[in-house]
């Protein structure tokens, strides 16, 4: 028997999961396909790392019905403090400036997993097969044909539209031969939770660092999520370090505006790569989140820039639907590529330049940079632009990113 539905869904993270949501709050029928067996404890995705949520990520969580049960799982970013390690430059930004009650939100991936999940577990139209793959598929005029492993049974199932979501390796964009341009930063992310002697205050801190960006983002209590960013050839040493002197080599680099540290939790490693797919969509096949751009994680940009992927794609479907218009028609993919586009190079851009920019110690670079700094943190217009930018709330917004029902 062939299965069919509306929108067939590759890759159960956070990014896909979210569309799932989207789509099937919306009433259409989705179908997930998730390699991994989809829990909170088995999805890798769903792991220790805190995720930067921006303004216009809360409004598509406010728009989605999960933000009450999240509210009481973040933490708000009130200041955000930027500086560069042994050079005179750094800039703020508050909340009061941008006019918002927080310039984002700190939550874990693992709360954002379980909230999304609990949510696909409550839509009767959506279902989810894990752990499973994508054998294969076929494009015809009306929709696209797969085959799909399920643990040793193939399944054929038929979609209007299928969407990769499966991350940086999309073995889909493989397959339609999207090439894609690809940076591997020669750096890995280390992360952690860690115990301050002071209280954060809502601030979130970016550390500029000659071996890269280390940031400190507030959570609950007295601790702060840790986003060490360290050359690769350090990270086996850094890993290997017992926690009194992981800490100490941590105060060594961020100094002591937290006080002392006193504790750290357990640690991950994440190799940094860029990567930018260079078509985001294919006759019924768009692609989203990771599968489309991998980001350095400096900025906390890459799954709210997926997001609003979700929304944007989510938006141009249910139009379409609601016209009675074919879902995986062209015409309406186009839309969803042409939107896009600008803010995926823009964040892209932003994001690169800054690993770039910081990645500099030649003397006359850092000091163009923290005059710079300097220059952003006084000029109040230049601040506001920064600040929509970093809240995810430049360009045309998406229905949901807007805080309003899809
Ligand atoms: C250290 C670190 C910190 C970060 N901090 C932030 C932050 O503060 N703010 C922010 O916005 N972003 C942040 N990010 C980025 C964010 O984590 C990612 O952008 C986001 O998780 C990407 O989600 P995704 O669903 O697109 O891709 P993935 O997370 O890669 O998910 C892809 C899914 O597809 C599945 N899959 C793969 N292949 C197949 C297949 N063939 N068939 C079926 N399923 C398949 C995988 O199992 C996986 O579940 C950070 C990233 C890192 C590494």
């Amino acid at each position: 028997m062939i299965d069919e539905t509306d929108i067939l869904i590759i890759g159960g993270g956070l990014v896909g999961a979210s569309l799932a949501v989207a789509l099937g709050q919306a009433g259409l029928t989705v179908t997930v396909v998730e390699a991994c067996p989809l829990s909170v404890d088995q999805q890798p995705d769903y792991d220790e790392r805190s995720i930067a949520l921006a303004q216009g990520s809360q409004r598509i969580f406010s728009a989605l019905g999960l933000w009450q049960s999240l509210q009481d799982e973040v933490c708000p970013i009130h200041t955000i403090h930027v500086s560069d390690r042994g050079h005179f430059g750094f800039t703020r930004l508050r909340r009061e400036q941008q006019g918002v009650p927080a310039l984002g939100y700190v939550a874990s991936a693992r709360v954002l997993g379980k909230t999304l999940l609990d949510q696909l577990d409550r839509l009767q139209n959506v279902r989810t097969l894990a752990p499973a793959q994508l054998i294969d598929f076929r494009v015809h005029d009306d929709g696209v044909s797969t085959r799909l492993m399920l643990e040793d049974q193939t399944l054929e199932c038929k979609a209007r539209l299928l969407v990769a979501a499966d991350g940086a390796q999309s073995s889909v964009r493989d397959q339609l031969g999207i090439h894609s341009t690809r940076r591997d930063y020669g750096q890995t992310a280390v992360i952690a939770n860690v115990t301050t002697g002071r209280g954060h205050e809502n601030v979130a801190y970016e550390r500029f660092t000659d071996s890269g960006p280390l940031a400190l983002l507030p959570m609950s209590g007295q601790r702060c999520a840790l986003v060490w960013t360290v050359r690769a050839d350090q990270s086996d040493d850094i890993m290997g370090l017992d926690d009194a002197q992981f800490l100490s080599r941590l105060q060594e680099r961020f100094g002591y505006r937290l006080g002392r540290f006193v504790k750290a939790g357990q640690r991950h490693a994440y190799p940094l790569q860029l990567l930018q797919a260079r078509e985001s969509i294919r006759p019924r096949m768009a692609l989203i989140g990771n599968a489309m751009h991998t980001l350095h994680p400096v900025a906390g940009q890459g799954f709210n820039l997926g997001l609003r992927d979700v929304a944007a794609l989510a938006e141009v479907v249910m139009d379409a639907r609601r016209k009675g218009l074919d879902i995986g028609d062209n015409t309406v993919l186009s839309r969803y590529a042409d939107w896009r586009q600008a803010d995926q190079r823009r964040v892209v851009a932003f994001t690169d330049s800054m690993v770039r920019l910081f990645g500099h110690s030649l003397p006359p670079v850092a000091w163009l940079r923290d005059a710079g700094m300097l220059a952003l943190d006084m000029c109040p217009p230049a601040k506001r632009w920064f600040g929509r930018l970093t809240m995810g709330s430049a360009g045309r917004l998406p229905r949901l990113a807007r805080g309003l029902e899809l």
